[in-house]
């Protein structure tokens, strides 16, 4: 973007959306529009602390230039279509995307904690069996704008530009819909901007972004963003794994902790460990023997585990495991000297759970027809045996 001439920049339709530039991208774009790069700062201030849309709001910035910005660049959020509350404390925020995609954004309160679990995608390409952003396939990127809009609009929401008590976002997770690693670029520019002190300040080790394995785009990772890691491991052998997560036939588990290590030696802050996320179901992977192998494989880890027991959905025929189980589960590997913790199901009565953030995609790989013809064939199995 710094060679790029203004010409080039103003004639280029649609008008650029700054809402998603990072400091040093929007520093390239005011000079090449003629201004010194400080002007960037300011408007990473104005868009990003104080919530402001329009260039006209922007009060230090010169009447010429702010007029010259209307012409070339927007900026522009996802549009609020609703907001739902829990009983529990937990809000979700429905948002349309351009093209009319809806994509969901949820709150969790904990105390003076608050994590904003935000999505990366319309849906996702990557089709793992337990998951119902899978089931409706992939429909396009988010673009850094969108993602990083999904905080915006929810601040925004929330009063938090105007009153920093109302600032309830401390952490943010990239947990909703989609592969965070395979929109690898928009991902990486909502983060930053995340972090960025001018924009949200949000400390490095409070944006997670979770992977199911893209081990190629976790390598480039190192030295692109410094965010927190959570890796969506779910099974503790390959064999299970490549029914559960099916992009493990492709990078299977050695080399998933191989790029998990490799991200974790590059970060400047030895002390960060790594998450596990591993999701519990009745009877495929919440077995004894099944918390014995995870406890041998991860031995050398630096990392901590978080057991999601299973959220249903209509789709699926995995079931949850009982909490007595999940109990077990927890205490074998806590006697193997791990740390585990449990994700509590939270915003149950408005569909805020994981893996739940289900959205209104177009679903244009036939996946869900596919999906249903199979638990047919399945139930008519059952029944012919019965
Ligand atoms: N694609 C990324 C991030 C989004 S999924 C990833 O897979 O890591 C966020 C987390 O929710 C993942 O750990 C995922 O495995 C888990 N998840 C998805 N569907 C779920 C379900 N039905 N029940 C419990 N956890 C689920
Ligand atoms: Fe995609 Fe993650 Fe769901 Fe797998 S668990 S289908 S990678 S969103």
């Amino acid at each position: 973007m710094a060679n790029a001439s203004v010409d080039q920049m103003v004639s280029a339709a649609p008008r650029h959306n700054l809402l998603g530039m990072t400091e040093p991208q929007l520093a390239a774009f005011v000079v090449a529009l003629g201004e010194k790069p400080f002007r960037a700062r300011q408007l990473i201030k104005w868009i990003h602390q104080r919530g402001v849309s329009d260039f006209a709001a922007m009060t230090d910035i010169s009447k010429v230039f702010r007029e010259r910005l209307a012409e070339v660049a927007v900026i522009e959020a996802p549009e609020l279509v609703h907001e739902h509350r829990s009983a529990d404390g937990t809000r979700k925020w429905a948002l349309r995307m351009a093209g009319g995609s809806l994509v969901e954004t949820v709150l969790i309160p904990e105390g003076a904690r608050g994590t904003l679990c935000v999505s990366s995608q319309v849906g996702c390409s990557l089709d793992c069996s337990f998951c119902s952003t899978g089931k409706q396939g992939f429909a396009r990127d988010l673009t850094a704008a969108e993602i990083v809009g999904q905080l915006w609009v929810v601040n925004r929401s929330l009063g938090a530009f105007d009153d920093t008590r109302k600032r309830l976002v401390t952490n943010v997770v990239m947990m909703g819909m989609g592969e965070p690693l395979l929109n690898f670029d928009n991902v990486v520019a909502a983060a930053q901007l995340m972090m960025e002190d001018n924009a949200y300040g949000i400390s490095k080790r409070r944006v997670t972004l979770s992977t199911s394995g893209v081990v190629p785009n976790l390598e480039r990772l190192a030295g692109a963003v410094d965010v927190s890691l959570a890796i969506s491991l779910h099974a503790p052998n390959d064999a299970l794994r490549d029914q559960l997560v099916p992009i493990n036939r492709k990078y299977p588990i050695a080399e998933l902790l191989r790029a998990t290590r490799g991200y974790m030696a590059s970060l400047p802050d030895r002390k960060r460990v790594v998450t596990i996320e591993y999701t519990l179901i009745r009877e495929v992977n919440d077995l004894d023997e099944h918390a014995r192998e995870l406890a041998e494989l991860l031995r050398d880890l630096p990392c901590k585990i978080n057991l999601i027991p299973f959220n249903p959905f209509p789709q699926s025929s995995y079931q949850r495991p009982e909490a007595r189980r999940v109990e077990r589960f927890q205490r074998r590997l806590q006697e193997a000297g791990y740390i585990v913790t449990v994700r509590t199901t939270r915003g149950d009565d408005i569909d805020a759970a994981c893996g739940q953030l289900v959205g209104r995609v177009i679903d244009r790989t036939r996946r869900n027809e596919r999906y249903r013809t199979q638990l047919a064939q399945k139930d008519s199995i059952i029944t012919r045996v019965s």
